[in-house]
C-alpha cells in the first residue's frame, strides 16, 4: 500500500503484544487501508490483530436511523473480519476512556486508528495521546488523497484544491492490497461474536422511523453496481433533476465508511475505460458522453467531498457562522435587520409546516427516505436562512435537521453543504438582496428549470 496514507500520531517503542485497530468511521472489512496496514504490522511481529469500535451511549444527536444502519453494517463487517481470523470488539463509551482501558487490559503493543476530521475525533485523540505510551499510527482510509497531504491549509474553493488533488491522484488511485488471514484460533475464542441484540439495548437514542437504506458492504456494492450499469452514462444530464433518480445514492455508504471512495473511483474509471488523466480532462457538461459523466461524477466524489474534509480538518468552527469567510460574515451582518416575511420554529420546519409546498416536499423526502435529493438540499437550506431570525438560528436548525434525518448526516459533507448554502463557504459574493445580502440566493424558478416541481410536491407531500 501507499504508506503516505499513514502518519505517526504517537512515537513509542513496540515492546510486543497484539495490534489494536480502533475504527471510528471506516468500519468495513474490504478495501480498507487501515486494516491492510494494521494487519501488515501484526504479521510482521507475528502477533494477533484485534479490531475495535467505540459506541457512545448517546452520540451527538444520532438517531435510531443512524444506529440501525450502523449495526447492519457492523454485523457484516464482523463476519468478514472473523473469516480473516480477526475479532471485532465493541467498546461502549468514549474512546479516550475505553481505549486506554482496553489497551492496558489486553496488553496491546501497537495502536492504529482511522481518520475523521471532526472535532470530537480530534479531541479524544489528543486526550488519549497523553495517556498511552505505545506506538500509534493513523491511516486516512476515507479520502482518496489523505487530507493532510491534499493541502496544508483551508482551501478557498474547489478551484484551489482541484489542481492539488489532480496532481496527487495518479499516485493515490492504486489497487488495494489483500489482507493475509490470521490463524490464531485462541484470539477468536477469547473475543466471541458480538450479540447485536444486547448491543442495541445498551445504545440509548432518539427513535425515528427507519429510512429506505439498509446498511452493509454488500448493499453498498449493489448500489455501486446499479449506478454503473443504469445511471452513470446519464449522470451529468440527470443528477440535478430531483424527479429522476439520477444520483448514485452512495452517500449513506460513503459517509459511514461502508464503501471506499477510492473503490468507487476505480470502478468508475474501469467503466469509462480511460486513465484518470483523460477522464479529468473530459468535458464536464456531458457532451463528451460517458467520459463527461464520469468526470462530473469524479468531481463530486473526490473534489467536492475532499474539499469538505479539508474544511472540517482545518477549520475548528466548521458548524458556526464564525467559521465563514470574512466577506460572508460581513454580508450576513449587514442583513440582520432585514424584514423576514416568514419566520418558522425548528418544530415547524421539522414537521414540514411552511407555506412553501416545495420546501415541505424536500423536508418530507428526507424525513421518509433518509435522503433528500442533492439539488433540493441547496434550496432547502437557503430557505431556512430566509425564514429564520438570524443566520445563527438558520445554521443550527439546518444542521439539526440534516444530522437527524439524513442517512448521510453527521458528516463533513453535511457541515460544508450547510455552510455553503447559508454562509457562502467555498462560494463568492453575488448581487445583494434582502436577508441574503451577497450570499447566493436560490428561487423556486431555478428548481422549475431542473425538474417537475409539481410532480415532486405530489410525490412527497401526499405521503404525509
Ligand atoms: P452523487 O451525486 O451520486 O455523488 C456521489 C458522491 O459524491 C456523494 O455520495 C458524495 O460523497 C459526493 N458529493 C456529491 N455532491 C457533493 C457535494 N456537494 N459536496 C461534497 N460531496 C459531494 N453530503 C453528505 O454526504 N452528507 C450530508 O450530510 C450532506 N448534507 C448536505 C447538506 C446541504 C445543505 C447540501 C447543499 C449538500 C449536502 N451534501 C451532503 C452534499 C450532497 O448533496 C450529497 O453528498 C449528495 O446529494 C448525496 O447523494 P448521492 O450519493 O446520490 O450523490
Amino acid at each position: 500500500m501507499n504508506l503516505k496514507r499513514v502518519r505517526e500520531v504517537h512515537k513509542g517503542e513496540y515492546a510486543g503484544g497484539p495490534v489494536l485497530l480502533a475504527l471510528g468511521r471506516d468500519i468495513r472489512a474490504s478495501d480498507n487501508d487501515a486494516i491492510v496496514y494494521a494487519a501488515h504490522i501484526a504479521h510482521k511481529h507475528d502477533v494477533p490483530l484485534i479490531v475495535s469500535t467505540c459506541i457512545w451511549p448517546l452520540f451527538q444527536g444520532a438517531t435510531s436511523r443512524h444506529y440501525d444502519f450502523f449495526y447492519e453494517g457492523l454485523q457484516e463487517t464482523e463476519e468478514r473480519l472473523r473469516a480473516l481470523g480477526i475479532p471485532l470488539v465493541i467498546l461502549f463509551g468514549c474512546e479516550e476512556v475505553e481505549l486506554e482501558h482496553f489497551i492496558k487490559k489486553e496488553k496491546i503493543g501497537f495502536l492504529v486508528t482511522d481518520f475523521l476530521p471532526l472535532r470530537f475525533s480530534k479531541k479524544w485523540k489528543t486526550a488519549l495521546k497523553e495517556k498511552i505510551a505505545i506506538p500509534w499510527y493513523e491511516v486516512d482510509a476515507h479520502n482518496v488523497v489523505p487530507a493532510w497531504l491534499a493541502s496544508d491549509k483551508q482551501e478557498f474553493a474547489a478551484r484551489t484544491i482541484r489542481p492539488k488533488l489532480y496532481k496527487l491522484l495518479p499516485d493515490f488511485l492504486d489497487e488495494y492490497d489483500e489482507v493475509k488471514a490470521f490463524h490464531n484460533k485462541e484470539v477468536l475464542t477469547s473475543f466471541p461474536q458480538i450479540n447485536f441484540e444486547e448491543a442495541k439495548k445498551k445504545t440509548k437514542m432518539r427513535q425515528i422511523e427507519k429510512g429506505f437504506f439498509v446498511g452493509g458492504e454488500s448493499k453498498a456494492r449493489d448500489t455501486l453496481l446499479t449506478f454503473l450499469s443504469e445511471k452513470l452514462s446519464d449522470y451529468d444530464e440527470d443528477r440535478n433533476d430531483f424527479t429522476k433518480r439520477g444520483q448514485s445514492n452512495l452517500s449513506p455508504y460513503l459517509s459511514k465508511g461502508q464503501i471506499s471512495r477510492r473503490r468507487v473511483a476505480l470502478e468508475i474509471l474501469k467503466k469509462a475505460g480511460l486513465p484518470i488523466s483523460e477522464v479529468l480532462s473530459a468535458d464536464k457538461n456531458g457532451s463528451n458522453g460517458k467520459e463527461g459523466s464520469a468526470a462530473a461524477f469524479l468531481e463530486e466524489l473526490i473534489v467536492r467531498a475532499e474539499l469538505a474534509e479539508n474544511f472540517c480538518f482545518y477549520n475548528e468552527k466548521y458548524d458556526e457562522i464564525e467559521g465563514a469567510a470574512n466577506w460572508a460574515k460581513l454580508a450576513l451582518d449587514k442583513a440582520r435587520s432585514d424584514k423576514r416575511e416568514y419566520i418558522y420554529t425548528q418544530k415547524e420546519f421539522e414537521e414540514a409546516k411552511t407555506h412553501d409546498e416545495l420546501w415541505n416536499a424536500a423536508q418530507n423526502e428526507m424525513r421518509v427516505t433518509g435522503k433528500m435529493h442533492g439539488y433540493m438540499r441547496m434550496y432547502w437550506a437557503k430557505k431556512i436562512l430566509e425564514w429564520t431570525e438570524s443566520p445563527e438560528d438558520a445554521l443550527e436548525i439546518a444542521i439539526y435537521l440534516n444530522d437527524t434525518y439524513e442517512q448521510d448526516g453527521l458528516d463533513p459533507n453535511g457541515y460544508a453543504g450547510v455552510m455553503w448554502s447559508i454562509a457562502g463557504l467555498h462560494d463568492r459574493a453575488w448581487f445583494p438582496r434582502p436577508i441574503f445580502s451577497t450570499i447566493r440566493y436560490m428561487a423556486r424558478s431555478g428548481a422549475e428549470k431542473r425538474g417537475d416541481v409539481l410532480e415532486y410536491i405530489k410525490t412527497w407531500n401526499k405521503k404525509n
